[in-house]
């Protein structure tokens, strides 16, 4: 059996860990430091004793994913193959905006939420990634970038709610002042809409942004296309996001990848913008990627664009999301699945 990574531990697990071995303290705040800035050895931990790291090394490994594969697009959006301590494979990519570096991390091996349209779901869930698999995306990339990233979305392979305790636990550690110290405001996460896991996160007191992968205005539509509408339709999703704006007041984006003949047509414009009236909200649609083993084809740039003009109409706050690193697959999902269709 493979050793736990230390990684894992929240700040104040680390501490109890510690503290029931006789050490002080502040040790906790200097081993979490190590470890969350990208210290893949316990010998480097120079200020800690030659006997507790010798104890540390024998009950964690110090696990960061491993560099598989590497593209570099045109326009500078880089993707990651990462490989896990279990040699599963994940997808990790970096794009680069005027205001920094912007990371798009996965949450899970896999995915068990079947929207038809995504890549990421087409051979179900292996597993859930632990906290620190989902931070080590973060630290490989800005170690191998050589520079900083400054936010971080959950966009990348799995639903980050049907992860709910580790992504907790990530959240609070990347957030922590000794490790990567980034700010809430800086991440976002994505859902398919999963409305209980968005009441508990709500209560947590963790700000984050929302993102409500939403894709289409009615429930009828919105079950052809993502399953998960059969647990949670339209009406007790609107309400968990209403409930989300109110106490974090944070505003929430709403995705609608635009499909040919599915859910761009100027009805469903209208039904959406209808749908999202008087709500602090964003919609940011987005040219479908077409999937090989999906029927779904994108729609012209000239109906994309009418598409957001009817929403603006409407009284909605729309943009088209730019298409970054098409050249490389960077779409989620994709890269994992040519891999795995080679062995
Ligand atoms: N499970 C989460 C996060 C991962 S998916 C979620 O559903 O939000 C990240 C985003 O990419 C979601 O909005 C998802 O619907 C979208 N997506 C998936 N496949 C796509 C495709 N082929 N083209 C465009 N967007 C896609």
């Amino acid at each position: 059996m493979s050793l736990k990574n230390i990684g894992d531990l929240t700040p104040d697990e680390l501490e109890e860990y510690l503290i029931a071995r006789g050490e002080k303290s502040f040790r906790a705040k200097q081993i979490f430091k190590w470890v969350h800035t990208g210290a893949e050895s316990y010998d480097l931990m120079t200020d800690i004793s030659l006997k507790l790291r010798e104890e540390l090394k024998k009950e964690f490994m110090i696990f960061i994913p491993s560099i598989c594969k590497k593209y570099v697009s045109e326009d500078g959006t880089v993707k990651y193959l990462l490989k896990l301590s279990d040699n599963h494979l994940i997808e990790t990519v970096v794009m680069d905006y005027k205001h920094g570096k912007s990371i798009c991390i996965s949450s899970q091996v896999g995915c068990r939420m079947g929207c038809s349209f995504c890549a990421s779901t087409l051979s179900g869930l292996v597993r859930s990634l632990t906290p620190f698999e989902m931070e080590g995306q973060i630290i490989r990339a800005e170690k191998d970038l050589g520079t900083r990233i400054s936010s971080v979305v959950i966009m990348g392979i799995g639903e980050p709610f049907d992860n709910y305790d580790n992504l907790l636990k990530f959240l609070k550690n990347v957030n922590s002042s000794d490790g990567l110290s980034l700010g809430l405001r800086h991440i976002t996460v994505s859902t398919c809409g999963l409305a209980d896991k968005i009441d508990a996160l709500a209560k947590e007191n963790i700000p984050v942004n929302l993102a409500i992968s939403l894709h289409a205005p009615s429930d009828e539509k919105r079950k052809q296309i993502m399953p998960v509408a059969k647990a949670y339709p339209l009406d007790i999703l609107m309400k968990s996001c209403d409930n989300y704006f109110e106490k974090t007041h944070r505003r929430i984006t709403f995705e609608y990848a635009l499909i040919s003949g599915k859910n761009s047509s100027k009805e469903d414009a209208k039904a959406l913008s209808a749908l999202l009236r008087g709500k602090n909200c964003h919609v940011n649609i987005i040219p479908v990627n077409p999937v090989r083993e999906r029927d779904n084809s994108e729609v012209s740039p000239e109906d994309t664009e009418n598409f957001k003009k009817l929403l603006e109409r409407g009284g909605i706050n729309a943009t088209v999301r730019r298409r970054l690193g098409s050249d490389i697959n960077a779409s989620c999902g994709q890269l994992r699945n040519k891999e795995m269709n080679k062995s």
